[in-house]
């Protein structure tokens, strides 16, 4: 069986992220890394691999992204990939999410995947639906938000999902799409072989033709979604600070305060 995990590169989480008004495009000029969410995804894919519950022959990295791309792609592979697989064409660039999805999905028709596997969000775009698009263009069932997956017989997972009321128990048939939650695993660290022998792993570099993308469908000009405007949400009202001097004279402030809000 083949296990697909969609990665993508995002900027560092201590980069201060923002909409470049030149171009209505996020500024990833800075410090970039591996999307957080997506090393759950490949310590699942690990964990089933590992345990012989699947009879996993294959884990690969997927990636759509610009050149820089590609150290996301060897971090995964330090986590666990076998190889990996890299779309990269400046036809892509400015694609909305429905075309994001669509030019993953035709990427991954060409590994033929048993299972796909995602992060349940990105760092930067936070739209958490890549997973729903790519399962709609490869005709597979779709799960989102799983924290956890057993084999049930061989082409079945059963999975459970967090939702706001508490969980789902979910069955389905493989092959599927399933993005996980943060809560599923605690993904491992990558150890200094892994790292130093990751750049030695395959890795295939795809453009829009090589995996029969419909080019007219894709890039910026061609997406649906177009940026308009963005604003900074409102500034805070600054907080009071109260040293505490006398602290009967500090509770009898505190409470005051609470007073004067009317939250007591
Ligand atoms: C008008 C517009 C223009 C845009 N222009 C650009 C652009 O020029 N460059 C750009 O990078 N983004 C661009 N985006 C954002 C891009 O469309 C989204 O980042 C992308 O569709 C995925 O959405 P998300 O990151 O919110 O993914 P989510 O749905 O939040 O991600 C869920 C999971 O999907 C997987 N995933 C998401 N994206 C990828 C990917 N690229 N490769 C592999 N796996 C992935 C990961 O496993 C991730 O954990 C643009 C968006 C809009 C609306």
């Amino acid at each position: 069986m083949k296990i697909c995990v969609l990665v993508k590169e995002v900027p560092d989480a201590a980069v201060q992220k923002r909409i470049d008004p030149a171009t209505g495009r996020m500024d990833r000029s800075g410090e970039k890394n591996l999307n957080p969410y997506d090393t759950h995804a490949i310590e699942a894919a690990m964990q089933l691999k590992e345990s012989g519950a699947l009879p996993v022959e294959e884990i690969v990295a997927v990636s759509m992204g610009p050149e820089s791309a590609v150290r996301a792609l060897h971090k995964a592979v330090s986590l666990g990939a076998d190889r990996s697989v890299h779309l990269s064409d400046a036809a892509l660039a400015g694609s909305d999410v429905a075309a994001t999805g669509y030019a993953l999905a035709q990427t991954l028709k060409r590994e033929n995947p048993d299972l796909v596997l995602l992060g349940q969000q990105s760092d930067d775009g936070e739209c958490y639906t890549i997973g729903a698009v790519v399962a709609d263009h490869l005709g597979m069932p779709s799960l989102t938000q799983v924290i956890k997956i057993d084999v049930e017989g061989g082409n079945t997972l059963r999975a459970e999902r967090q939702a706001e009321y508490g969980y789902d128990t979910v069955q389905i048939p493989l092959p599927a799409v399933i993005s996980v939650g943060d809560a599923i695993n605690e993904p491992r660290y990558p150890s200094l072989k892994a790292i130093m022998g990751a750049k030695k792993k395959q890795l295939d570099t795809l453009s829009v033709a090589d995996v029969s993308i419909d080019a007219s469908k894709v890039g910026g000009d061609n997406s649906a979604a177009q940026w308009t405007g963005s604003k900074e949400p409102p500034k805070k009202a600054p907080g009071m600070i109260i040293e505490d001097e006398d602290t009967a004279q500090t509770v009898e402030q505190i409470v005051a305060w609470l007073d004067e809000r009317k939250l007591i």
